[in-house]
């Protein structure tokens, strides 16, 4: 199936070569390879090309719960396509233990107000500065109000919105303290983040497809690790597909969690065709009753036209093996890149069209403003938010938590 699909590659005479499986790419031929491969050479699938092969590959689903079946090189490993292969979930209790672990004593809003410590610190002592015991707010004190929120990564536009909204309040409300002052502005910030519903989408049938796509070391692989165990918390039956294929660390890296969680993962060769390797999984999945699939995917330059166009291919092979998938297209972003986070989602959202955001790394970073101007200005909801590397550091977004951990004393 993988020759035909290779066979494919007649860009610049290398037609029927196969693409170079498991070579180590120097970082220098990572740009030469990936970044500057023109967009005739991007190869289609089309509906015939991936098929019977992939299936026949799938092993039934054993009565009375999975077991090891045979495989030509590892034990746990059951090959699907040429290069695709499933390595099923560690056998009971072989899994990290550190997964259960580490239940921490402070609740989920200690620790986020102990962890949004910078971002608050950096824009609650900027106003204490700027009004200390003087409570006479003028176009001055208004404009130092405006430079401080867009110091704290709030965006121009959320903060123009927040300062015309204050500028209305005081025109009926007499603000006598700093304190006040501050409730005022929770009030309005709050209003501004508030959103329906940030529950990710996984309760599709007969799967739920995520596919999380984001630059490289936003926290994507990561991210993925922590949702599917909060996922098999829940008793989801999950899998992950090593959709990264870019570099072999980063497949490691995906299969290292999904040990660590105790779930199958579908991986290929480094440099395999991601779409394929999705569709193994797709095949696989369908076959042994997975409930969500989350999708690694690589994440070279965001401004290269090539990574969208790949990451548009798995789409649309999604699309076809599911219809209505995929339920979820989650963009990681990195807090602490600031504005340049909101840069990066307009860009992956005109090209992918996304249903979610999570935000990363907000611990450490006095960025933490940008929550704001993402929750106000992208009309995306927010669905995570990740403050630390432990499984238990990410958690569904809650606006008004959020604005109160920076707020609150
Ligand atoms: P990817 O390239 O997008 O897949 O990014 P990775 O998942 O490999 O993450 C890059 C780094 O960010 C890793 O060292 C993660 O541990 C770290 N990371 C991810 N999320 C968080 C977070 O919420 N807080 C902190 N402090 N680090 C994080
Ligand atoms: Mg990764």
């Amino acid at each position: 199936m993988f020759k035909k699909i290779v066979d494919f590659f007649k860009g610049d005479g290398k037609a029927g070569e196969n693409p170079p499986q498991g070579s180590e790419l120097k970082p220098e031929d990572e740009k030469s390879v990936n970044l500057e491969q023109p967009a005739d050479e991007i190869i289609e699938i089309s509906g015939s090309e991936l098929d019977n092969e992939a299936m026949a590959a799938i092993p039934e689903e054993p009565a009375g719960g999975e077991k090891e079946t045979e495989s030509k090189s590892k034990p746990n490993e059951t090959s699907l396509s040429n290069t695709s292969v499933i390595v099923e979930a560690s056998e009971a209790g072989t899994s990290d233990p550190g997964f259960q672990e580490k239940s921490s004593q402070k609740s989920w809003f200690a620790r986020l107000k102990e962890r949004l410590s910078k971002t608050k610190n950096s824009f609650v002592r900027k106003l204490g500065e700027l009004f200390g015991d003087r409570m006479n707010i003028n176009e001055e004190t208004l404009e130092r109000l405006e430079e401080i929120l867009i110091e704290a990564d709030i965006g121009v536009k959320t903060t123009q919105k927040i300062i015309g909204i204050m500028q209305e309040k005081l025109d009926t409300i007499k603000i006598k303290n700093m304190d006040e002052l501050l409730i005022l502005l929770q009030e309005i910030i709050t209003s501004l983040v508030i959103q329906k519903d940030s529950a990710l989408n996984v309760n599709c049938r007969p799967m739920s497809v995520m596919l999380v796509v984001g630059v490289n070391g936003v926290g994507k692989t990561t991210t993925i690790g922590k949702i599917a165990a909060n996922l098999v918390k829940d008793g989801k039956k999950t899998m992950i597909v090593a959709g990264d294929t870019f570099r072999a660390g980063a497949i490691e890296q995906a299969e290292i969690w999904a040990r660590r969680v105790g779930i199958p993962i579908v991986k290929a060769q480094p440099n395999s065709d991601p779409a394929a390797v999705v569709y193994d999984a797709i095949k696989a999945g369908k076959a042994r009753g997975t409930e969500v699939l989350i999708i690694d995917t690589a994440g070279r330059l965001h401004t290269k036209y090539n990574l969208m166009e790949e990451l548009k291919k798995i789409k649309r092979v999604i699309e076809r093996e599911i219809p209505g998938a995929p339920h979820e297209v989650l963009q990681v972003l990195d807090g602490t890149t600031g504005q340049n986070a909101m840069m990066q989602a307009k860009t992956f959202n005109n090209a992918m069209g996304i249903t979610g955001v999570a935000l990363t790394k907000l611990d450490g970073t006095a960025k933490g403003g940008i929550v704001i101007s993402i929750a106000d200005e992208l009309k995306i909801p927010i669905k995570l938010i990740g403050i630390g590397e432990a499984i238990e550091d990410l958690k569904e977004f809650n606006g008004a938590d959020f604005v109160k951990a920076i707020f609150e004393q």
